[in-house]
Order: structure tokens, then sequence, then C-alpha cells
């Protein structure tokens, strides 16, 4: 009989023991897997935006680089091994540095030599809202409107990286009637103000609001994707409207730690 064979039962235990830490190592892996895949999730890595969707994005991507090359505020970077996205594919980490929408043509997609970022949606979205306001105004632009601001509006709006989300309004300084004072960001990212022409390093610039409102202050996109509502008894909240691209911006800037408000990506997580 086995249990009284003490060979046997070494070789068993041996079998036993080796196979447990088969099993504890890969339970290990799939949780580290999972938790680093949520992690993903929660940071906001995104693709630029007009990427197709990730199959395709896949197939059309050749990793040449020329997003990452264009875009004025080095918001494109080039997947690592240790991404959840194929190696050497752009995407976009939004607590590093967020698309700010500041090179105005969507230059990403323009330059993309492939379409994996396809320029074509935001071309059309542009001349449809030229069209439009020209159809409106009986074949003419009234002279107090700028077509080329038109068309830039337009194209911002064309597509979707992901979509803002406030997990846990308790972590909002503006919910608790909190202002802030300090620097605009704590890493050394560019952004290009609403209004302004000029770009600056966030860490350089201090800010001080009464009820902090960053970003609604300065997402590109403006009262089109986020608006700070009133509650009553001296608090606030942001709210997050449909014309929100997911630029990730207002992770960006938001001050608290944890951020309270965070990227949902649409596009470009591996699921395979
Ligand atoms: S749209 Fe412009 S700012 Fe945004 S990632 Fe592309 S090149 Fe950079
Ligand atoms: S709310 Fe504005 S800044 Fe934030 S992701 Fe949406 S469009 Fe960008
Ligand atoms: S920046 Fe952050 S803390 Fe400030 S209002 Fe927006 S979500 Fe709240």
């Amino acid at each position: 009989m086995a249990a009284n064979n003490p060979k046997l039962s070494r070789r068993q235990f041996l079998k036993a023991s080796a196979s447990a830490v088969i099993s504890l190592a890969v339970v290990g892996s799939a949780a580290y897997y999972f938790k680093d895949k949520s992690s993903v999730l929660k940071t906001g890595v995104i693709r630029p935006p007009g990427s197709r969707d990730e199959e395709e994005f896949l197939y059309a991507c050749i990793k040449c680089g020329l997003c990452v090359q264009i875009c004025p505020v080095h918001a494109i970077k080039l997947a690592d091994w240790d991404h959840y996205l194929s190696y050497g594919t752009p995407y976009i980490d939004v607590n590093q540095q967020a698309c700010d929408f500041s090179c105005d043509a969507i230059q990403c997609a323009e330059t993309c030599p492939t379409a994996a970022i396809n320029f074509k949606i935001f071309k059309h979205a542009g001349d449809k809202a030229i069209e439009e306001l020209t159809k409106k105004y009986n074949g003419q632009l009234p002279p107090n409107v700028n077509p080329f601001e038109v068309q830039i509006i337009a194209m911002r709006e064309a597509d979707k990286m992901g979509v803002a989300k406030i997990p846990d309004p308790n972590q909002c300084l503006a919910y608790h009637g909190h202002g802030y004072k300090g620097k605009l960001g704590k890493t050394h990212s560019l952004l290009r103000p609403p209004g302004s022409q000029e770009r600056i390093y966030i860490d350089e610039v201090e800010v001080n609001r009464e009820i902090c409102d960053l970003c609604v202050a300065y997402c590109p996109l403006g009262d089109h994707a986020i608006e700070l509502k009133e509650l009553g008894n001296g608090k606030f909240l942001p709210e997050i409207k449909d014309g929100c691209v997911g630029c990730g911006v207002c992770q960006m800037l938001c001050p608290t730690e944890p951020k309270a408000i965070v990227i949902e990506p649409f596009k470009g997580l591996e699921t395979a």
C-alpha cells in the first residue's frame, strides 16, 4: 500500500510540493496580471485621438513613431514590453502628459501614414461644421465668426478616447467646499490653457482657487464637456457632459491623490 511505503510517500510529497509551488506561482502571476490590468484602466492609458478600434489598429499601425514626433506636447509614447498594449504601438498616459489638443488640427492623426489613427473622421467633422454654418447664414459666414475655430471645435469633438469619471465624490476638493493653492500640476507636463497661444509647464505655474475647479477651468472642450455644479451648503461637483472626449487634461491637473477625476479609456486595452 502506498501509505505504508515511505519511499513512495516521499516522492508523493515532493510531487505534491512541486505542484503546490507551481500552482501558487500561476495564481500569483494571474493576480499580478489582473491587478496591473485594473491599474492600467484606472490610470487612463489610452490610444491617441482617432485611433481605430483595437484589432484594426494593431493591423494598421506600423510602429513608425511619426505621431510621437509630431505631438507638440509629447503626449504620445510607444509601448514597452510591460504595457498591456502591443510593443511599439502609440499610447498616452494622461498622468504624465495628456493630449491638450494644442496642436489644433489633430496632427498625430494627420501625420499617420497608414490611417491607423484616422484623420478622415476629423476632416469630415471640420468640413461638416463649416458647411452647416454657411448654410445657416445663407451661404456666407458671419463676420464675427472665425471659421478656423468652428472647425477646430468640431474636430476635437469628433472622436472619443475615453470619458472622465468621478468614482468617489468624497475625493474631490470642491465637493467639500475646499479650494486649491499651489502648483497647477506636479509633473513637468505641457499645457496650452484655453484661450491662450502659449504653452506652459504646469509645475511652473502657481494657482489659487477659492473652490477647486482645475478640471473645469482647463478642459480644452470647455463647457461642452464639463461644468462645476453647485450642490448647496458650499459644496460643488464637476459634472461630466456628453462632449467629454477623454483627453485626460482633467486627470493630469487634479491635485488630489488618488485623483478624484479619472479617464475610463474606450480604446487601446489589449484583451487577448
Ligand atoms: S491631438 Fe495633437 S496634442 Fe493630442 S496627441 Fe495628437 S498631436 Fe498630440
Ligand atoms: S472633461 Fe474635458 S479635460 Fe476631462 S477628459 Fe473630458 S474633455 Fe478632457
Ligand atoms: S480638479 Fe479634482 S479636486 Fe478639483 S474640482 Fe476637479 S475633480 Fe475635484
